[in-house]
């Protein structure tokens, strides 16, 4: 075998000082579980890709059943599961919410909930059993959170459940600004900045024109990443990020200079952006966080991030 240079990735997120970033995979199936072998482990479980093609609610040994073969792979690692994130734009037949003008601020995630809880109970319940089937570390977490108070009853639910790790997804800009009421109330956050993004710039993630707002450079994004960072450093709670901006390497090497902890991503990008990682001191990550968050826009961010880098 050739041998290894040293940006070269072993399996486990550091920076060349050896800062350490837990790499994670993000995952929807039995064989999402197998590929991401390599990870630390499981960022997102997004748990209604077991379902899209489900006309009545899962029952919970059916859930259960479903959960624990995309799990067995994955014993002793830890897992973060996400609730069913459905909505009128990402339809689960069984969770039907009806028509609404704008799906993307209508009842999606866990808003589904809330005058359903039972439903989420029975989801809860199936991941709890699941865990125990199958020795994976698991932890939950929820889609589409705004406030603390949403926060606070998800992890109510959890913990009767009796899953003790509980976090949040921060998809939306309100989220992202209540950050430190939140982290009062959950263990860790994850920062969804696909839709993060598009609640942000009020631009529809699925409109190709509005790619450029999309853009997950935007200084605006990163600054609200950079607040959430903050606050978990002050108070010890993970802050990671689990959108698709995390399987950009020179991207995931800002990330870690604004503090986040853990990258989830798709398990086929984990080697360019551990290799990246690897190559870069935490000051300079910290540098071309700096440059990127004042640029003007994001394409001066990826030049401004690339040349503190180079
Ligand atoms: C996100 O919004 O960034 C995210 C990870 O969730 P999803 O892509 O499933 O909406
Ligand atoms: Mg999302």
């Amino acid at each position: 075998a050739a041998p290894r240079s040293r940006g070269d990735w072993h399996g486990s997120g550091t920076t060349a000082d050896g800062h350490p970033v837990t790499l994670l995979a993000n995952i929807g199936s039995p064989a999402d579980a197998r590929a991401a072998g390599a990870a630390d482990g499981v960022g997102l479980f997004r748990t209604e890709f077991c379902f899209l093609a489900a006309t009545a609610e899962p029952g919970v040994a059916a859930q259960r059943a479903a959960y624990a073969e995309v799990l067995a792979p994955l014993r002793g690692k830890p897992v973060v599961v996400r609730t069913l994130d459905a909505g009128a734009d990402k339809p689960l037949p069984f969770l039907d919410s009806g028509a609404e003008p704008n799906p993307a601020l209508g009842v999606r995630g866990l808003r589904v909930a809330f005058d359903r809880p039972d439903l989420l109970r029975r989801q809860l319940d199936a991941i709890a059993a699941a865990a125990g089937d199958t020795g994976a570390d698991v932890s939950v977490m929820a889609p589409m959170v705004a406030t603390a108070e949403e926060a606070a009853w998800f992890a109510d639910l959890a913990r009767e459940a009796g899953l003790d790790r509980v976090g949040v997804m921060v998809e939306t800009p309100a989220a992202a600004l209540g950050g430190a009421a939140l982290l009062d109330v959950v263990d860790f956050v994850s920062i969804g900045t696909n839709d993060l993004a598009q609640y942000t710039f009020a631009a529809d993630r699925m409109t190709g024109a509005l790619a450029g707002l999309n853009d997950p450079w935007q200084p605006a994004l990163l600054r609200l990443i950079a607040m959430l960072a903050d606050a978990g450093r002050e108070r010890g709670t993970p802050v990671g990020v689990c959108g698709e901006a995390a399987a950009d390497p020179a991207l995931a090497a800002v990330l870690t200079g604004l503090g986040i902890t853990s990258l989830s991503m798709t398990a086929a990008a984990l080697p360019a952006v551990g290799a990246r990682l690897a190559r870069h001191a935490l000051a300079d990550c910290e540098q071309a966080a700096r440059a990127a968050l004042t640029a003007a826009g994001a394409d001066a961010a990826r030049t401004r991030a690339r040349d503190a880098l180079a």
